[in-house]
């Protein structure tokens, strides 16, 4: 080569491959997150996981992504199939993660308290491998305790619940495992289900059904993973609005009679294919009572909504870790970004909320895990999941934005897996409830449901958190304790309030190295609208170090 021509091939400061990375062993915020939380028993399979996901799904994930599922219609005589294709890595991702307990481990291992804490950590690693799954599987997941609640449905459930993926077209029967959706929104409400119009009209029963049959005809706006064996799906019966379970076949191997319209081509989220469907007298069995369909899917929704806070704390650490990756090896200004003053400041603020995201998001899966033992802790479970679902995953797009910049002009491009992070960003934020939906739950419930304020109260000790923690305990008092109404317009401000300090009470109570420094810039002082604007005295070495 003549050392006086520009060079063009070769590569240059530009940092190694990011994986394979064992996602368990670089994440020390997680381990001690699972133990704390009461789910060491389980640390050998979410270790295994950790690798895979970081591994073998994050090579998978890529070709899942790109090539979008594509929705076909008809057959070549015209037959309806409405059957969605995806590429055969999303198969094998949906397999690796349904054999490793992604959906099911809490069920199948509920004798064992810390299942659910268990479980709830795999749900965070493998959205860091490949988000667009999750969602199948964590309506599978969360379909299970809906589904038990009739008889006639066991089968179902703990087909849902078990470690076998099979997507062939063919009656549960024929299956050892089975996956779930859910139909709730319709094209004039989905915040309000209560404008469903889709029909439920009881039908004379026959020896195959499982349950009170009924024949649905409408229609919903949105139906995720409609490959899924069987939906949830909320309808009007002569009683009201009621929860069914919609088989996508028939126990003879027919096809049900709801057909898939178009498939929404979204913003991101593009391994999951989001369904338009119409029911032309499709075949579903109620769930629960009449009139009852909000109550009875609610128990789904509740787990749904965790899995968006613990999907979003896995974006938060995947953006961040790549961010941290690729400034550690990259060099400007004859110093490697990671060494750059304001580089680190950028870098261990987003370290700070990604740490305090997986705090909160483990605490509210022990919440849940306890709840069947303790009421306390259902109470918190159910106040605390709304609080959570609102406060992280409105954080997650600015952050994905943040550490997309960290990495440069590279991060803006498809190769690197930051564009896919930034677009998966605001959808857990959107579905499962908005952001406003949440804050009006929180008042809701602490309305409602009186054992949820003292619950929250308990849980908000700040001890060794100095003024800052006492003030903002203060400040929560009166709506906590004395039950004194926050007003609708103030909603999002007190549950911002109440997630940030409920943040800080979880890391002071585990003695959390960060703390201290979640207060200082998070209750202390009113944290600045952008990342990386930590005050000077905030240690960023302590922090980037146990980001690393
Ligand atoms: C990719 C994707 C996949 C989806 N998959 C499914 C699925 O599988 N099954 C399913 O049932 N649904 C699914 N949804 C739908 C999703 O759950 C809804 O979009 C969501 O619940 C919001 O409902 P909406 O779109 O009707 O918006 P709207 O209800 O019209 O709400 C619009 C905005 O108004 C706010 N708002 C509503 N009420 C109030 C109020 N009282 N005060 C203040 N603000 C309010 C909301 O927070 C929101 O920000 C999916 C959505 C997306 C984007």
């Amino acid at each position: 080569m003549d050392p006086t021509q520009p060079r063009t091939g070769e590569v240059d400061n530009q940092p190694p491959p990011f994986a394979p990375r064992d996602l368990w062993t670089h994440d020390v915020a997680l381990r001690e997150a699972l133990a704390r939380e009461g789910a060491s028993v389980f640390a050998d399979r979410v270790a295994t996981y950790g690798a895979l996901a970081g591994g073998t799904l994050y090579d998978l994930s890529f070709d899942a992504h790109r090539d979008r599922p594509r929705l076909r219609t008809h057959d070549a005589r015209g037959e309806r199939l409405d059957r969605v294709e995806f590429h055969p890595h999303y198969h094998a991702v949906m397999e690796t993660a349904i054999a490793h307990g992604v959906a099911g481990l809490s069920w199948m291992e509920a004798a064992t308290p810390g299942s659910h804490v268990a479980r709830a950590a795999l749900s965070y690693l493998h959205y860091q491998a490949e988000p667009g799954s999750s969602c199948p599987l964590t309506m599978t997941h969360a379909g299970v305790p809906v589904l038990r609640r009739e008889p006639g449905l066991h089968e179902w459930a703990s087909k849902a619940a078990a470690p076998h993926y099979d997507p062939r077209e063919v009656p549960i029967q024929a299956k050892t495992g089975i996956t779930l959706g859910m139909g709730m929104t319709e094209k004039q409400g989905g915040s309000d289900v209560r404008a469903n119009t889709t029909t439920a009209r009881p039908v004379p029963a026959t020896g195959d059904d499982p349950g009170e049959p009924y024949a649905l005809a409408g229609h919903k706006w949105f139906m995720s993973a409609p490959m899924s064996d069987g939906f949830l799906v909320l309808a009007q019966a002569p009683g009201g609005l009621t929860c069914f379970l919609m088989p996508r076949r028939l126990a003879d191997g027919a096809k049900n009679a709801f057909a898939l319209v178009r498939l929404k081509d979204k913003l991101g989220d593009w391994s999951n294919a989001s369904s338009e469907v119409e029911f032309h007298g499709a075949r579903a069995w109620r769930v629960g009572e009449e009139g009852r369909g909000i109550a009875t899917i609610l128990e789904m929704v509740m787990l749904t909504r965790l899995d968006c806070m613990l999907g979003s704390a896995g974006l938060m650490r995947m953006a961040l870790d790549q961010a941290i990756h690729h400034c550690s090896h990259r060099v400007a200004f004859g110093k490697r970004l990671i060494d750059q003053p304001l580089m680190r400041n950028v870098l261990a603020d987003l370290a700070l909320e990604a740490e305090a995201a997986l705090a909160l998001s483990m605490r509210v899966a022990r919440a849940v895990d306890a709840a069947p033992r303790d009421p306390s802790e259902a109470a918190l479970a159910r106040i605390a999941t709304a609080i959570g679902k609102y406060w992280i995953c409105k954080r997650t797009p600015a952050f994905a934005s943040e550490a997309l910049e960290c990495i440069g002009g590279n991060g803006y491009v498809e190769e690197s897996l930051l564009p896919r992070l930034y677009r998966q960003a605001p959808l857990n934020s959107i579905w499962e409830g908005s952001g406003n939906v949440q804050c009006l739950d929180v008042l809701r419930a602490l309305s409602r449901d009186p054992g949820t304020g003292p619950a929250l109260w308990q849980e908000l000790q700040c001890d060794g958190g100095g003024e800052p923690c006492a003030a903002a305990l203060q400040a929560l008092r009166a709506p906590l304790h004395d039950k004194i109404p926050i007003p609708e317009p103030a909603a999002r401000t007190f549950v911002e309030s109440l997630a940030q300090t409920l943040q800080a009470s979880i890391l002071l109570r585990a003695n959390n190295p960060l703390a201290n420094h979640f207060v200082a810039t998070r209750l202390a002082t009113p944290h600045a609208q952008n990342y990386g604007t930590l005050p000077l005295e905030v240690p960023l070495e302590q922090i980037l170090t146990r980001a690393r």
